[in-house]
């Protein structure tokens, strides 16, 4: 399998090829409806570990659906997510516990704006989480430097650029080393300037072995930063293969007419 990416030393089954490796993430048949529209038509797929898959489709197909689902902001109506051995749909299972092991990061209002950085990032692993405040500080002062934010500790969000706020976002949501990050649209706020201080910041995670599900417009950067495209259409996994596979070789007419928007 010469999709495997890099090992970090930890996933020794990944070598054996996809179909012995444990998923990070396994969706089967997720179904959900507000009220009498169905958004998410039985949506199955698996994130396999190390591996980045952006989730494609016009606005409206569900993709940010489907990530509240994963983050348990939104209850599926039918199916399962898997995450590792957990069956997360399961309501008898500690959501908050579940959440920790996801980080999530949305396209915007992602700080607030009456605390100070140190804080924003801080806050969950402490409140929800229950680290004691020496342990997140140190954690958050360790991520703030490996993204060279570390002197904006004590700024507040209106002090940062869109791109520097959301890169703060990113490290808020690695605070509890999650197995798995969720990108819903990070860029698509941005002033154009900054989307790229953003996404080189998601390629270097990808390099470190993040596994990421990702809902992005920026069509090139899917292109390259994926190892997988899932698209959706009408409620459904309309296509899904390499970023090639599916951008540049389908013959699909509807996913052709898709991507001829982003040339
Ligand atoms: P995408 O992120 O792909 O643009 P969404 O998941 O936001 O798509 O939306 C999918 C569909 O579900 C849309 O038709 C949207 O109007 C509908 N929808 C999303 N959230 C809600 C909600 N809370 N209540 C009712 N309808 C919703
Ligand atoms: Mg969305």
């Amino acid at each position: 399998d010469s999709s495997t990416p890099t090992s970090l030393g930890q996933q020794p089954s990944a070598h054996m090829g996809s179909s012995v490796a444990n998923p990070v993430l396994r969706l089967d048949g997720i179904r959900k409806s507000y009220g009498e529209t169905e958004v998410l038509k039985g949506i199955s797929f698996d994130i396999q570990p190390h591996e980045v898959v952006a989730l494609l489709g016009p606005s409206g197909s569900g993709k940010s659906t489907l990530m509240r689902c994963v983050n348990l902001l939104e209850r599926v109506n039918d199916g399962q997510i898997w995450l590792g051995d957990t069956d997360i749909t399961d309501p008898r299972i500690n959501q908050d516990k579940a959440r920790s092991r996801i980080g999530v990061v949305f396209q915007q209002f992602n700080l607030f704006p009456h605390m100070s950085v140190m804080r924003n990032v801080t806050l969950a692993a402490i409140k929800v989480h229950h680290w004691q405040k020496d342990r997140a500080y140190e954690r958050a002062t360790e991520l703030l430097e490996r993204i060279g934010m570390q002197a904006k500790a004590d700024a507040y969000p209106d002090q940062l650029s869109g791109g520097q706020q959301q890169r703060v976002a990113i490290a808020r949501a690695l605070m509890t080393n999650p197995e798995l990050l969720l990108l819903d649209e990070i860029t698509s706020a941005l002033d154009p300037m900054l989307v790229g201080e953003v996404l080189d910041m998601v390629t270097e995670l990808k390099e470190q072995g993040t596994t990421i599900l990702m809902a992005t417009h920026e069509m090139s950067f899917a292109h390259e930063a994926a190892d997988r495209i899932v698209l959706l259409r009408n409620g459904v996994i309309a296509e899904q293969g390499t970023p090639h596979e599916v951008m540049d070789e389908s013959q699909n007419p509807l996913t052709k007419e898709f991507f001829s928007h982003f040339r």
